[in-house]
């Protein structure tokens, strides 16, 4: 992006000044793939003083002025670039291989607290917890930017007490975090639930204002998945278009965001290619031979699969009417010919980010964040086909002992909390990649990709351990709970179903001798 820039301040011409644009755009979707907030919003204020002179070709090139002002802007962007990147950015591990170390299994991660008394009570908690969870916590005061220290994960603000009102030098104090940690994800607690606190909040810098009534425990599950950074599959387009010139400009453009793409010339191969392909969203293009565009959209609508799947229309066809009509029948959005590059990759970015968003929410769990019982069994199966048994593969389902007598002694919603408890300790002490789903109730499935039996069952029995030693607090003090596991792995089981049953089984047996015990199924 930096070159493209230098380029355009010595040609000035406007294809120099999209081509850097558009460089400016990949870089914040970069960004949002990383998870770092601070500098997302740094680079969509760039884009936001670089969009009025995208579609003004007289404006070319700009005043040394305008030059200047965006000098400035990059210049601050650059900056924090590199003071971000002195370790505060979580690297992503291989999960190819046996971790060698136990260490590997638990991920410390720096939190900073930042609370007005030494002695604050929700503070003093989220610190338990999150210690708990394996975080590195330091307590900070208001008036004290931490120097000269690994940059935190997230920051936690929490105020003396909820107030409608968050005061001026509250604000200024949190841009003064903002500032030095760009990277970091800046939480608020206990703002109260009007929009002025909110958005004076969101402004001075901070990504997650947390309303008085949402409970503490909450940010806990919210950090957690900072951690899990998951992979994102790349996004998928299908581009139908049989103008090959056309095709090969779309998915340059495409290309340049890091979206995968697949062209086909005739509508009539569609349907397999959907099947083989399975995209996130299509470009469609109007006047096509055999079928149009139109015509296609009609038909995948009424296929139960391709219900909700996102088409867009990228076409020459400048008449209103047609395209209006073409809306209608099935279309999301109208895009033209020539296009803009900056603005078809956003629409296609923003419509699949929705699209995986709606998926997404129907396979997760809305107590613990997990799985649900189908995605987690449609993924093992998927994890199983892939590690097509070159490597070693453990399969683990868990069951909290006697639970029935915790929500019987203590109440549904501590039951619940205790769920979670067992929830986020699997998420804060397994690795990026492996597979965590609610099976049931109080019932979970693990895979761990390339670990043998032993290592898995070692593993288990230490987060058995913890577990048993997390408490959880209810209305009158505090209750222990433990789970019972059992452990099934390749080669001795060759099959997601096969794998899952001879875990099962162990557990089974784990209960039987005792509970509060890990049982390997025998070979
Ligand atoms: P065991 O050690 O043999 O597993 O004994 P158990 O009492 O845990 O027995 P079981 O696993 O059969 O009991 C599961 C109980 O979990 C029954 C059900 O009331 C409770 N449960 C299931 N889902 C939920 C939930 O979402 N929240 C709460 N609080 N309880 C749940
Ligand atoms: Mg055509
Ligand atoms: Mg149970
Ligand atoms: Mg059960």
């Amino acid at each position: 992006m930096r070159e493209r820039w230098e380029q355009y301040v010595a040609g000035g011409q406007l294809e120099q000044f999209v081509e850097f644009a558009v460089a400016l755009n990949s870089l914040v979707e970069h960004f949002a793939r990383l998870r770092l907030p601070g500098l997302t919003r740094l680079c969509e204020g760039l884009e936001n003083a670089v969009l009025p002179h995208i579609g003004d070709p007289s404006a070319h090139p700009l005043g040394p002025q305008a030059v200047a002002s965006l000098q400035r802007q990059l210049d601050a962007l650059f900056g924090s670039v590199s003071t971000s990147r002195n370790g505060s950015v979580p690297v992503r591990r291989q999960t190819e291989g046996v971790p060698v170390r136990d260490g590997e299994w638990v991920k410390p991660r720096e939190v900073w607290i930042v609370s007005a008394a030494a002695d604050d009570e929700v503070a003093d908690g989220l610190s338990r917890q999150l210690r708990f969870f394996g975080f590195k916590i330091t307590r900070v005061d208001w008036h004290n930017v931490p120097e000269d220290t690994e940059l935190p994960l997230a920051v936690l603000f929490v105020p003396a007490r909820a107030r409608a009102e968050v005061d001026a030098e509250a604000l200024r104090q949190i841009a003064v975090f903002r500032a030095a940690c760009p990277a970091s994800q800046l939480f608020y607690l206990g703002v109260a639930a009007f929009i002025e606190p909110i958005v004076a909040l969101m402004r001075a810098g901070i990504d997650v204002a947390v309303p008085a009534d949402e409970q503490p425990a909450m940010v806990v599950n919210r950090i957690l998945d900072l951690i899990q950074t998951e992979e994102q599959d790349k996004y998928r387009v299908l581009v139908v278009e049989d103008s090959r010139v056309a095709a090969t400009l779309i998915r340059r453009t495409l290309a340049e965001h890091g979206i995968d793409s697949h062209a086909i010339a005739d509508p009539g191969t569609l349907l397999d290619t959907l099947k083989d392909y399975r995209p996130d969203l299509i470009l469609m293009d109007m006047y096509m031979p055999r079928f149009n565009g139109v015509e296609a959209t009609r038909v995948l609508r009424q296929m139960s699969a391709y219900h909700t799947l996102p088409i867009v229309y990228l076409s020459g066809e400048s008449n209103i009417g047609m395209q209006v009509e073409a809306l209608r029948l099935g279309g999301d959005q109208f895009l033209i010919k020539p296009f803009n590059p900056v603005l078809l990759a956003a629409v296609v970015k923003t419509k699949i980010a929705r699209f995986r968003e709606m998926q997404r929410s129907t396979q997760v769990d809305g107590l613990t964040g997990l799985l649900n019982h189908s995605a987690a069994k449609a993924r093992l199966k998927a994890l199983v086909e892939a590690a097509g048994y070159e490597g070693r593969f453990t399969v683990a389902m868990l069951d909290i002992d006697h639970f029935k007598s915790v929500n019987d002694t203590y109440g549904h919603p501590v039951g619940d909390q205790v769920i979670r408890g067992l929830a986020w300790l699997l998420k804060a002490r397994l690795r990026e990649g492996d597979l965590i789903g609610r099976y049931g109730g109080e019932e979970f499935i693990v895979a761990l990709p390339g670990t043998d039996v032993l290592l898995a069952q070692a593993v288990f029995d230490r987060i058995r351990s913890d577990f048993a030693a997390l408490p959880h607090t209810h209305p009158c003090g505090v209750l222990y709970a433990t789970f019972s596991a059992g452990v099934a792995g390749y080669p001795a089981q060759d099959s997601a179903s096969a794998l899952t049953e001879a875990a099962d089984q162990a557990l089974l047996q784990a209960k039987s001798l005792g509970r509060n015990r890990v049982e390997a199924a025998p070979d």
